[in-house]
């Protein structure tokens, strides 16, 4: 590798300090918060005309198949007469987006929002030698709970790729953080379709070329293929060293 090469390569930080924040099943929790009648039932929250599609489902309504992004039609069927049909309300939710956004403002100035309820935060300077990474991340979790009145979830890795599948294993309402010693574990049994990135159109491609898991993209030499997206998947999952992989 060249040395103008090595001083570009990404070099991860030691201890898991990327946090990344995300409000569960949001749309729909914010209209159970405001409305106690809601609670416990299914909610689907989207279009409600002839081609509408579902942008939120409560977890009540996740029981019964219903998804975001699936035609309400659908859901409407899947779920019970009980199941409560709404047209979003973006000036409540943006209200809640920015009570749980200062959660993460009080720890730290580094907070990068991504999208109404999901933000990184690098927490890396709030977590003092010695702190509990553990015990940090529930204390965020907490107030972000607490200002917004809302479910969240919060992951720490020490990348945001990490972070953000963290937050997914926690959901709903919890925490976990993916210590660097764990990384492998955590990461090479997933679905390659787990990574951001990756979604249906690339994941049946890359299952036509035999990558079926995170660990397959660093073992195999299906990155050489001419389909260019390959290039960008494998860049991903190279970044974090792990068995069978190489930093290039
Ligand atoms: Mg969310």
């Amino acid at each position: 590798m060249s040395p103008d090469r090595v001083l570009r390569a990404p070099v991860l930080r030691a201890r898991a300090t990327v946090a990344h924040l995300d409000a569960d099943a949001f749309f729909a929790s914010v209209e159970q918060h405001q409305r106690p009648s809601l609670r416990g039932r299914p909610v689907l929250v989207g279009g409600v005309g002839p081609r509408g599609v579902v942008a939120t489902a409560s977890y009540e309504a996740r029981a019964h198949g219903a998804r975001s992004a699936m035609p309400m039609e659908l859901a409407r069927r899947l779920c019970p007469p009980s199941t409560a049909v709404l047209v979003p309300r973006f000036d409540a939710y943006a209200a809640y987006s920015a009570r749980i956004m200062a959660a993460l403002h009080e720890v730290t100035d580094l907070v990068e929002q991504i999208s109404i309820d999901e933000a990184f935060a690098d927490l890396d300077a709030a977590a003092g030698p010695g702190t509990d990474l553990e015990e940090l991340a529930q204390g965020v979790r907490a107030r972000a709970r607490e200002l917004s009145g809302l479910p969240v979830s919060l992951g720490l890795g020490r990348s945001k790729l990490v972070a953000k599948l963290a937050s997914e294993a926690a959901k709903p309402g919890g925490v976990r953080v993916v210590r660097p010693e764990d990384e492998d574990v955590f990461l090479l049994a997933m679905p390659v379709r787990a990574l951001w990135g990756v979604g249906p159109v690339s994941a049946a491609r890359l299952d036509e070329l035999g990558v079926r898991t995170v660990a397959t993209c660093g073992a195999s030499r299906w990155t050489r293929s001419s389909w260019s997206p390959a290039r960008r998947v494998a860049r991903t999952c190279i970044g974090w060293p792990a068995a069978g992989t190489t930093a290039r």
